[in-house]
């Protein structure tokens, strides 16, 4: 395998790339300066040292020099410890807490399910999410994905692999208000939409 190829194969493994879009990416970085080449090499080499997962919401943070577990949010101990929010990834996260509605804990699923075929189990951290509400014994647990048919099979899918530790711990479940209109991804959703679909939840 060439290094172009080699490079295209790793562009191809993104999220929405194809074939011909990966090798558009391998010639547009041979097309720039030496120096642009490097400084991407680095920017991703130094994902690996400073950047982990927080060993409660499994968001990226960067705490691989300070040795940190926990990100700012569930290291901040003011945070809600009654309401958990589920979202798809960091993304969702990030676009929540800007919207300064909520105060509450946070957990990152990592993926969906696809409407037609099995969760991925090593794609979802359906392990983790059991283990922290576990620990954290909330009283509500909100779903917050996407409003589309994959959003919605994975809903229910949580709702089902919490159905157990539901009934031992008592927990509500429930789901952001619709004011997310069909198809709306929540990582293009603005500031208000995120306010009224959290206080529409049911
Ligand atoms: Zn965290």
């Amino acid at each position: 395998m060439t290094p172009i190829e080699k490079l295209a194969e790793l562009f191809l493994r993104f999220p929405g790339i194809g074939k011909r879009q990966a090798r558009r990416f391998v010639y547009f970085l041979l097309g720039q300066p030496e120096e642009t080449r490097t400084s991407l090499a680095q920017a991703i080499e130094n994902l690996n040292k400073e950047i982990v997962s927080c060993a409660s919401c499994r968001r990226f943070f960067i705490g691989k020099e300070t040795q940190k577990e926990l990100c700012d949010l569930c290291g901040n101990g003011s945070r809600a410890q009654d309401v958990l929010i589920v979202v798809e990834k960091d993304i969702d996260l990030e676009n929540i807490e800007q919207s300064g509605a909520y105060t509450g804990r946070y957990f990152v699923l990592g993926g969906t399910v696809p409407v037609l075929g099995e969760p991925k189990d090593n794609e979802l951290r359906t392990k983790e999410l059991l283990e922290l509400t576990q620990n954290l014994k909330p009283k509500e647990i909100i779903i917050a994905l996407a409003a589309t048919p994959e959003g919605e099979h994975t809903a229910n899918f949580v709702r089902e692999t919490l159905s157990p530790l539901q009934k031992k711990l008592k927990f509500k479940i429930s789901a952001l208000g619709r004011g997310l209109s069909t198809g709306t991804e929540l990582e293009y959703s603005d500031a208000d939409t995120i306010k009224n679909a959290l206080s529409n939840r049911g």
